[in-house]
């Protein structure tokens, strides 16, 4: 099984190791150095089998080329999956950790890691006693800490551009806009768009954060039949399925969450309905913009800031192509990355990944 999925995965390399004091799988999967280090975050979490692990891996890693692609940034795509029999904590899990950044720390930086699923700031502290190849530790020990706030911007800057290129003006004083889960990107995101004059309704599966944040709150089983302009996912992925959009009552899709695509033929069924969708690896990247940029590239804030930015201007674009190609938001953000890798069709792999 791992023969098949190496031989059938378009990447550079994996590096696998059997962790036995923990009985975990170390999985680290390198998919693309060709525009720069491969980065990725570290996932830690259980799975059926090292195989799943695996394919988890390999598929994420080609995600991350494709989204840091489309970023313009001068980074490859990789990611690090920690297989666990169950998520460590305190000795166990420090322990685990510190032998996972001694392999990163042995690559000699063509993977550099940050937080992922189940692992946060104090997480990259701990990898950062054993390896530089490290972002996202906490400001109290030299890290560019949580990125989120990144992210929301970063949303908050596509959900403009995405108004703008629907109704011709990206003034939010007259939009409705559902946020769905309010988190850490979600309650940021609900924050921005209040106060840019949006009229914002939330839901959450946990009442209490929906209500802290003051707003109109509709209950999660009927929110994406909300009345609205945009909807926002910032809670979980495949929110958009065949079963999903005919409910839907916005013109815009826009947020954080990953893989909102439950399959790829959802892209064509919003196009379909008319709902402009801003594709998820694109509009969430403030979060690796922060990170990377902060970090690896020796941005200052301001320019962090003209990045972020930026996104709603790769939106556009991507928006401008699709109409004059006659092609889904979604694929034609997968033929800007692939123009700027090699200038080849974006990977297989790739296109049915997430981050
Ligand atoms: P989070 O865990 O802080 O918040 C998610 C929220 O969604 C929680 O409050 C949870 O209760 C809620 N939720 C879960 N299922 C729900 C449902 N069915 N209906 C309504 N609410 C539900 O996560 P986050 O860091 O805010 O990230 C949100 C999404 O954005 C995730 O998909 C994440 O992968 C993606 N993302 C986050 C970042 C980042 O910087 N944190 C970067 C890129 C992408």
């Amino acid at each position: 099984m791992f023969e098949d999925l190496l031989r059938g995965w378009d990447g550079e390399h994996a590096v696998t190791r059997y962790d036995r004091p923990s009985d975990s799988w170390i999985l680290v999967c390198i998919h693309s150095t060709q525009l720069g280090p491969a980065m990725g975050g570290t996932r830690l979490k259980t799975y059926a089998g090292p195989e799943q692990a695996l394919a988890d891996g390999l598929r994420l890693a080609a995600g991350m080329t494709r989204k840091l692609a489309v970023l313009g940034l001068p980074c490859g795509g990789g990611k690090a999956v920690l297989a666990v029999p169950s998520v460590p904590d305190g000795a166990e899990r420090q322990r685990l950790l510190e032998r996972y950044a001694e392999l990163v720390e042995s690559l000699g930086g063509s993977f550099v890691t940050g937080p992922d699923v189940n692992t946060g700031s104090a997480d990259m502290d701990v990898i950062g006693t054993r390896t530089r190849h490290v972002f996202c530790r906490s400001s109290a020990n030299g890290g560019s800490g949580d990125p989120s706030v990144h992210t929301a911007r970063g949303v908050f800057h596509g959900i403009r551009a995405s108004l703008a290129h629907a109704f011709g003006s990206d003034d939010l004083s007259a939009r409705r806009v559902l946020v769905q889960g309010t988190g850490s990107v979600g309650a940021k995101l609900a924050s921005l768009l209040s106060e840019a004059g949006a009229e914002v309704v939330v839901s959450d599966l946990d009442e209490g954060r929906a209500l802290a944040t003051g707003r109109q709150t509709v209950p999660p089983d009927v929110a994406l039949e909300t009345d609205c302009d945009v909807y926002a996912p910032c809670a979980l992925g495949a929110t958009l399925s065949a079963e999903t959009i005919p409910r839907l009552r916005c013109r815009v899709v826009a947020g954080a969450a990953n893989n909102q695509l439950a399959t790829a033929e959802d892209g064509d069924r919003l196009r379909e309905r008319g709902v402009l969708y801003a594709p998820d690896f694109v509009i969430n990247g403030g979060g690796a913009l922060h990170g990377i940029g902060l970090e690896h590239l020796d941005w200052d804030e301001a320019r962090l800031e003209l990045e972020v930015a930026r996104i709603g201007d790769t939106l556009t674009r991507i928006y401008e192509q699709a109409d004059a190609e006659g092609v889904t938001t979604a694929e034609a953000a997968e033929r800007l990355a692939a123009e700027r890798l090699t200038g080849g069709a974006v990977s297989a792999t790739a296109r049915n990944a997430g981050d």
